[in-house]
């Protein structure tokens, strides 16, 4: 079997010296294990925080140990009665060609009648970050309106959608043209803005003229500084991510502190962090089955980014730090 590695902790940016594809023997299978075959990995902004040994919400992986990553897998066989070979499931079983895993870690792969893939992006954990985020925090109402970035991503895009079902105004924020053409018109945003523009936030403000009720926060830096003055008093802000800090840059020179409190303060802001493991034991089950025949029928639409080989993640997941990404990234492992 073949895996992607932590070689080493990165500084700023990874590169591609900081993985290490090697060959690995699969360990013994015991009682309840199920030994799978990947198809498809997904690669997701989180893992830069586990290749960092920052504390964190979750442990790093350590130096040497497989890189951390969910993805969906066929059953090869089965010591877990839930389990038969042939079996398509989905799991937390890393970087990595094939795994022994406990079953009960394991869910069959749902979605609907929508493309097994959608259980990586749409209809699996990015699209229940989105959904419990709105529900339990944004609580869009008729009429507000919505912001989010990183609007072409599997997160973003679904926020906006569903911003739109609840009959909310949806303002997205992407990086360069052709995401933004792809957020307006094939995702059916009232609105998009460049945040790569040298206009970005002038462009935001006219973009939003009744201000912003609702500011999913996926990215941080310059797009938060144009976001601020705009909320509205009572706005809510899901705190879902921060790629643009991610690698440790993005404009993280700037004392953002002061204007960001006084605007919590003025504007009696709800401002809450989250992260999806807190809604999904109760909550993942309603949003696929609200969610799931909307993305099949096709009413909810979501773009995949799909590149081949396990070889080639490193390469792809750096790129998603800075925006090379166009919708949600998978690798394909194998057929
Ligand atoms: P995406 O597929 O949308 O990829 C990340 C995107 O972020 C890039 O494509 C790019 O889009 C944008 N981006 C990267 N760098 C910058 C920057 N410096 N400034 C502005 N935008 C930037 O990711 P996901 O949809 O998977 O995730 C979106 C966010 O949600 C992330 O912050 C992620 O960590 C978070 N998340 C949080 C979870 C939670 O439980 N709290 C769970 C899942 C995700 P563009 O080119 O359009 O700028």
């Amino acid at each position: 079997a073949r895996r992607i590695a932590l070689a080493s902790r990165p500084t700023g940016q990874p590169g591609r010296d900081n993985f290490r594809l090697e060959a690995f023997d699969l360990p013994e299978a015991n009682e309840g294990d199920v030994t799978v075959r990947s198809l498809y990995l997904s690669l997701d902004p989180y893992m830069r925080g586990r290749m960092s040994d920052a504390k964190s919400y979750a442990a790093a992986v350590p130096i040497g140990g497989v890189m951390e990553g969910e993805a969906i897998s066929e059953v090869v066989k089965s010591l877990h009665n839930n389990f038969v070979p042939g079996d398509l499931v989905r799991g937390r079983t890393g970087w990595s060609s094939h795994a022994v895993i406990n079953g009960d870690q394991l869910r069959r792969v749902e979605t609907h009648g929508a493309p097994i893939t959608t259980s990586l992006g749409s209809l699996g954990m990015p699209g229940f970050t989105a959904w419990s985020g709105l529900k339990f925090i944004g609580q869009p109402k008729q009429g507000e309106t919505v912001a989010v970035a990183a609007a072409s991503g599997p997160v973003g895009s679904m926020v906006g959608q569903l911003a739109r079902l609840a009959g909310a105004r949806a303002v997205g924020i992407a990086g360069g043209p052709e995401k933004c053409a792809y957020v307006k018109d094939e995702l059916g945003f009232d609105t998009v803005v460049d945040h790569r523009s040298e206009r970005f936030a002038s462009d935001l403000q006219t973009a939003c003229p009744d201000g912003i009720d609702v500011y999913f926060e996926n990215v941080g830096g310059h797009v938060w500084d144009g976001v601020l003055p705009l909320l509205n008093q009572f706005a809510r802000i899901p705190v879902c991510g921060l790629v643009a800090h991610y690698n440790g840059s993005g404009s993280a020179d700037i004392d953002r502190l002061p204007a960001t409190m006084s605007t919590i303060l003025r504007r009696s802001l709800l401002v809450r962090g989250f992260i999806q493991t807190e809604f999904a034991a109760d909550h993942f089950d309603e949003f696929l089955d609200e969610i799931g025949p909307r993305v099949a029928s096709g009413e909810v639409r979501y773009r995949e980014d799909i590149i081949d080989g396990l070889e080639n993640a490193p390469e792809a997941f750096i790129g998603m730090l800075t925006g090379r990404n166009f919708g949600k990234l998978i690798i394909k492992i194998a057929d």
